[in-house]
């Protein structure tokens, strides 16, 4: 049996001005990924795997082909739909962290639960606040964090801790759709390792549809598939 793909492109193109040309960096690339799903996508730098997330996490519009998440088309949608669906369905985890260095870990997701509480009208009252805390402990305790490091700041955190807590905020709001670039760059092999188990573990609780993105071909034992970039084309 095969769910319906979280996530759908068919035939996307995306250019970038390049002098008075322009660049291709995706060249009609096809790639549906079902619920519970991690596929890995490997290739070197600059063959378009970056350009391939900010498609698919509608932060780029395509200039020609489709993008569909969970369902929905988004070539059609406003900008402000676009942005209600990245927030609702769509998990990023980019290269570096993004953490803000005064915020505790638990606060990290408490941050982004707010905001996302805030788009939705949803009050925040002791009630409120208290699921959220419980939510992102339960969140973060499940990707290996115990409770004396979620209290602490970025700083005082390993590379691969802040990974986890990168990790964990993209998962907060419940997405159908994770979208992976290189998180075990700045990581030795074996702590790189441990993060990929780790998002092969989550794309199973979850069920997100997950796009791991990687230069590092070491890492893709953990993955359902594996498909290689290259100028552009996937394979
Ligand atoms: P990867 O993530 O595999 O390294 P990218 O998607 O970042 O590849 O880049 C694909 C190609 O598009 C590269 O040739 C890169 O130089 C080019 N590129 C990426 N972003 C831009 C941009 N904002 N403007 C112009 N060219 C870009
Ligand atoms: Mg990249």
């Amino acid at each position: 049996m095969n769910a319906a793909p979280a996530l759908s492109l068919k035939s996307v193109t995306l250019t970038y001005p390049d002098g008075d040309r322009r660049l291709t960096a995706l060249d009609a690339v096809s790639l549906d990924v079902a619920p519970g799903e991690l596929v890995a996508v490997a290739g070197p730098s600059g063959s378009g795997k970056s350009s391939l997330l900010a498609v698919a996490a509608t932060l780029l519009r395509p200039d020609e082909g489709r993008v569909a998440v969970a369902g929905q088309d988004t070539g059609a949608m406003s900008a402000r739909a676009r942005t209600a669906l990245r927030r609702e369905r769509i998990g990023i985890v980019f290269q570096q962290a993004n953490l803000l260095p005064s915020l505790t870990a638990e606060e990290q997701l408490l941050a982004v639960e707010h905001v996302r509480g805030g788009a939705r009208g949803v009050r925040s009252g002791v009630r409120g606040v208290r699921a959220a805390r419980a939510r992102a402990a339960e969140l973060l305790e499940s990707v290996g964090l115990d409770a004396a490091k979620r209290r602490r700041r970025p700083h005082q955190l390993s590379g691969g801790e802040r990974q986890r807590v990168n990790i964990a905020r993209a998962l907060s709001g419940g997405p159908s759709v994770l979208l992976v670039d290189e998180p075990t760059s700045a990581l030795d092999h074996e702590r790189g390792e441990r993060v990929v188990e780790l998002l092969a573990a989550v794309t199973r609780a979850h069920g997100t549809a997950t796009v791991l993105v990687t230069h590092d071909r070491a890492l893709l034992g953990r993955a359902d598939r594996v498909l290689t970039m290259a100028d552009g084309r996937l394979r």
